[in-house]
């Protein structure tokens, strides 16, 4: 199973109310700015990602619920706003899944689904996790 390889932080995934509004507040406080901004109504979400375009560090990716009963407008509701998942990049998210379930950890997808910003997504279970919400994304 040496193929599973993975690759940076890609980013962190946080639960917002407003987007735009934390968007701006990011941008004016922390430097970063917006790279992508993509509503996908299926998953109920927009979703920003900020970055520092001169360091190259992962991105922030703010996930605001547009429409009820959608995983992230649940998550606020149990929650409240803050870290809901950190995601890395894989070569092969078909390898990456079957090598967790492997390792026995639980996956909430075992087939990949659409992600966002042209890639292919898979989450692990944050029981298997220590409570973390870990995303695996190969880019399409
Ligand atoms: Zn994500």
């Amino acid at each position: 199973m040496d193929l599973f390889k993975v690759g940076k932080l890609y980013h962190i995934g946080i639960a917002v109310h407003d987007a735009l509004k934390v968007a701006k507040l990011y941008s004016d406080v922390l430097g970063l700015k917006i790279e992508h901004d993509e509503t996908v109504p299926d998953q109920g979400v927009r979703a920003i990602m900020l970055s520092n375009d001169k360091s190259n560090s992962s991105a922030i990716e703010l996930l605001e619920p547009v429409v009820e009963n959608s995983s992230i407008s649940k998550f606020l509701e149990k929650r409240g706003e803050g870290m809901h998942h950190i995601c890395y990049l894989v070569e092969d998210i078909n390898v990456g899944i079957k090598f967790l379930e492997d390792k026995n950890i639980e996956m909430i997808d075992r087939v990949p689904r659409e992600g966002l910003n042209s890639t292919i997504v898979a989450f692990a279970h944050p029981k298997s996790l220590n409570g973390v919400l870990i995303e695996l994304a190969q880019k399409v």
